[in-house]
């Protein structure tokens, strides 16, 4: 299905200027001082909280889309507003994923190389041991990478006892090495939560993928209600959720939209927001959609910034088929998260070095994994550092 894909920009309405707090110059994440968006109004403690630092879980979905359909450079200058409200803009998370079991998935996920509905190179493998998991830690902290995350092609742990307890394990020791630690399983009922929370996990990804209208066009062996259970299950174990979405699945904007919307409605605004981008895998149904356009990516990226002001926007699969300099503009539309190392599950991805050499040209440093209080080396820092002593 082709992207459609409006640009008439002259049509779209002119969206004002962020009011930015008088204090808010410096201000660092945890320490919002924001008052772009209207304050919602709720009676929990934390949504009061969210409340006080101008994080919104009452947007409307016309708000949404207005901010979307605004013209793309004053969209991005709003985004890098309210980003600086709310984070050191000088940080980009370094994130390494890790592929811990391939393949053989019984969902239908047309995008997906690793699902058993779809004739792909990809052949399906057994849980990986726990050693090369934590030797592959080990190198991406070495690397700068203060978030480890792995994933296994499952639609759910039904029936996968022993494996889970291996998981549980490889949880535990990499929490153990002062790196924050995700998983992305499938679907997990309450008690798995709570056992993964209890083992270390710091998140859990889940992506949404699109918006609900859209998204029985892409995967229909599960439902978006059961996307949610999880996400909940998740939330109410204290782990932090990372669900976002993936751009190229032949979505029209409003499926965009309709995303960050329902992630801006949700309890609490994901801790993290990840944007793919399709890498069409041959095989698979998505094969032939065109590219994304990188006017789609910063779009939707300054889009979830302005929505989602205190969510970390990770600019995830795909990232390697952007220029730096596009890249560049993502940071600037908000995204300040990046994956990083050899691969990512199994589409290609930017090595560290590349990465770090990148972040450096452009003045940017990895950040600070909340586990670590140590300073993360990247070249950027150190450069920083000897022209504070100089
Ligand atoms: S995206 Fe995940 S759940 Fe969907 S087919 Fe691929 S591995 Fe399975």
């Amino acid at each position: 299905m082709a992207l459609r894909l409006s640009l008439a920009a002259a049509r779209r309405p002119v969206v004002a200027a962020p009011r930015v707090a008088a204090a808010s110059t410096g201000a660092v994440r945890g320490h919002a001082v924001a008052v772009d968006p209207t304050p919602a109004s709720s009676s929990s403690s934390s949504l009061a909280s969210d409340a006080q630092s101008g994080v919104r879980h009452n947007w409307k979905r016309a708000e949404v889309q207005a901010i979307y359909d605004g013209p793309l450079m004053e969209t991005i200058f709003r985004a890098a507003s309210v980003h600086r409200l709310h984070h050191d803009a000088s940080r980009i998370q370094l994130c390494t994923l890790m592929n811990i079991k391939t393949g053989g998935c019984t969902e239908d996920c047309k995008y997906c190389s690793q699902s058993s509905s779809y004739k792909t190179e990809t052949k399906a493998s057994r849980l990986v041991a726990i050693e090369p998991v934590l030797e592959a830690a080990r190198k991406a902290k070495a690397n700068g990478s203060t978030r480890f995350c792995m994933g296994a092609a499952w639609r759910d742990l039904a029936g996968k006892k022993s494996g889970f307890e291996k998981i549980l394990k490889m949880v535990s020791e990499v929490r153990a090495m002062d790196m924050e630690v995700c998983t992305t399983l499938g679907m997990l009922s309450p008690d798995q939560a709570k056992r993964l929370k209890e083992a270390g996990l710091s998140a859990y990804n889940h992506n949404l993928d699109t918006s609900r209208e859209f998204y029985p066009e892409v995967i229909t062996t599960r439902s978006y209600d059961d996307r949610l259970s999880t996400i909940d299950a998740v939330r109410n174990a204290g782990i932090s959720v990372c669900s976002g979405g993936i751009l190229g699945l032949g979505e029209k904007a409003e499926d965009r939209v309709g995303l960050i919307w329902e992630v801006s409605h949700m309890p609490e605004h994901p801790e993290s927001f990840p944007v793919n981008t399709l890498v069409p895998i041959e095989g698979t149904p998505l094969e032939g959609n065109d590219p994304v356009p990188v006017q789609t990516v910063l779009r939707t990226i300054a889009t979830a910034r302005i929505v989602l002001p205190k969510s970390i926007i990770r600019l995830a699969a795909g990232r390697h088929t952007f220029s730096e300099t596009e890249q560049a503009m993502a940071f600037m539309a908000g995204a300040n998260a990046i994956f990083t190392g050899e691969t990512m599950l199994t589409t290609p991805c930017t090595g560290w070095d590349a990465d770090k050499a990148m972040l450096d040209r452009w003045g940017l440093r990895g950040m600070r994994s909340f586990e670590d209080k140590e300073s993360v080396e990247v070249p950027g820092e150190a450069k920083a550092e000897a022209a504070v002593s100089a």
